[in-house]
């Protein structure tokens, strides 16, 4: 039997994203839209992918058909310069003039670039353009430390998001229950879908039913469709990253038995067969009603302060997540050299140390800011200053920080290194130690003593 496209009756084999690509989804179905309808979807899961592109960027979730992580602009605050931030890494989008001097027909300019990759493909433009570009040398490599980056994110709260929110369902839909989907009874959702033609199919739901069980993968996915006997409707829930819910009414329908299917989605599955977990249930789960105002739980999560906790709490998941997999990643770079020499090991763990001198420091500006919420007394504001100077910024330096700060942040780095060794001398340095080391309550502490003893020794003994 041929397949036809859901909304024109033609023809169908076009291939199309269950979930969409940019999302992570990687399950196609060419029986569902033909090439046209296909492609004028293709803007609303655009939308949608433009407005989770952070999250997305944070986690590193990689598009299907696509070899690394979309990175999304952001804005260095302390250099006012543009900045990418992909897998939780930030790097800054163009190249940087550090001096620029005359020498006789020449300008001699001092550059940092982000790679050797950037920095080959300036030379190229620049000859390109006509430049006689020499590179006189290849510099040494600095991290950069970032203060406070701004993004703005528009969730889908907009009707376009909750459009393209209804969009995936519907494919959803056509994929599980094909029949249902082509049903004439359905003609509302499609119109609204693809034209825009009327409203009140999507909205954003905060209430999850408790008997729904937990998504399969951290940050995961889901969508469920279902058919409810006891309405006579068609439903639809999505979840995206376990945080953001909606819910979608396709309308009412003739429906013979109450039924339902999960899809749990691993955004981070990079292919096939894990990335995806489907079940069937003999029940509508998770079935929905229409409230009497579409609007009514967004306006009361916003108010209640329930969304913003909602999106601190993915945030702050995604930060263990990403701490998680840096402490997998060191310890993987550790493992079988009990075997060196103690020299040899102390220089990897220098090098393990300072090239994760970004989180050491994070650790830093924690403990700054940590001391700064509970100083009361004179003396400790004292101190305060004396932190501020130790974490500031100074972003005309090649590392981001000011003289002070760099000095401090290698104290730090050398006694979260000495820290480290010891660990691994006494074997304790496993997984959850490796965490709190780099980015947990044990790290801050190490950090804190070691930046805070230079600060308190200048104070006169009494
Ligand atoms: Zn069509």
């Amino acid at each position: 039997m041929t397949k036809t496209c859901i909304i024109c009756g033609e023809p169908t084999g076009s291939r199309e994203h269950l979930f969409p690509a940019a999302l992570g989804g990687r399950r196609t179905n060419k029986g569902i839209y033909c090439a046209d309808h296909n492609n004028e979807y293709s803007g609303l899961a655009g939308i949608i992918s433009a407005q989770l592109a952070l999250f997305n960027a944070l986690i590193g979730v990689v598009g299907d058909h696509a070899s690394e992580t979309k990175p999304i602009a952001m804005n260095d605050l302390a250099s006012g310069r543009e900045v990418e931030l992909s897998n939780s890494r930030i790097r800054f989008k163009d190249p940087k003039v550090i001096s620029q001097e005359a020498e006789g027909n020449t300008i001699v300019m001092k550059m940092a670039f982000s790679s050797r990759k950037e920095a080959k493909e300036w030379v190229l433009e620049q000859k390109a353009k006509g430049f006689d570009v020499q590179v006189t040398g290849q510099g040494q490599r600095i991290q950069y430390h970032v203060g406070t980056t701004h993004a703005r994110i528009t969730l889908g709260g907009n009707e376009e998001g909750l459009r393209a929110i209804g969009y995936i369902a519907q494919t959803f839909l056509a994929h599980f229950f094909p029949d249902v989907a082509r049903l004439p009874e359905l003609q509302g959702i499609r119109d609204y879908t693809l034209k825009n033609v009327g409203s009140g199919f999507v909205w954003w739901n905060f209430e999850t039913p408790d008997d729904l069980p937990v998504n399969k993968f951290p940050f995961g996915h889901r969508v469920i469709v279902g058919l409810n006997k006891e309405d006579g409707t068609a439903y639809a829930r999505l979840s995206l990253f376990s945080t953001l819910n909606f819910s979608v009414l396709f309308g009412t329908v003739p429906v013979k038995a109450s039924q339902s299917v999960i899809t749990d989605i691993d955004p981070l599955a990079k292919s096939p067969p894990n990335d995806v977990f489907s079940w069937n249930e003999g029940t509508a789960k998770g079935a929905v009603s229409k409230p009497e105002n579409l609007s009514a739980s967004l306006a009361e999560a916003i108010s209640s302060g329930n969304a913003q906790a909602r999106i601190n709490d993915l945030m702050q998941r995604i930060v263990e997540f990403e701490r998680q997999t840096a402490a997998r990643a060191i310890l993987r770079k550790i493992a079988g050299t009990a075997s060196l020499t103690e020299v040899d090991r102390d220089k990897l763990f220098s090098n393990i140390v300072s090239s994760e001198a970004q989180r050491v420091f994070r650790l830093m500006r924690y403990i700054a800011d940590e001391y700064k919420s509970k100083a009361t007394k004179p003396e400790e504001r004292l101190i305060c200053d004396l932190l501020d100077r130790v974490v500031a910024l100074d972003p005309r330096s090649a590392n981001g920080l000011t003289e002070e700060a760099s000095r401090s942040l290698v104290i730090a780095c050398e006694a979260l290194k000495k820290q480290m060794s010891e660990d691994f001398k006494a074997g304790i340095l496993d997984q959850d130690r490796m965490e709190m080391l780099i980015g947990g309550g044990p790290g801050a502490y190490i950090v804190g003593t070691a930046i805070l003893q230079p600060i308190i020794m200048t104070f006169p003994e009494r």
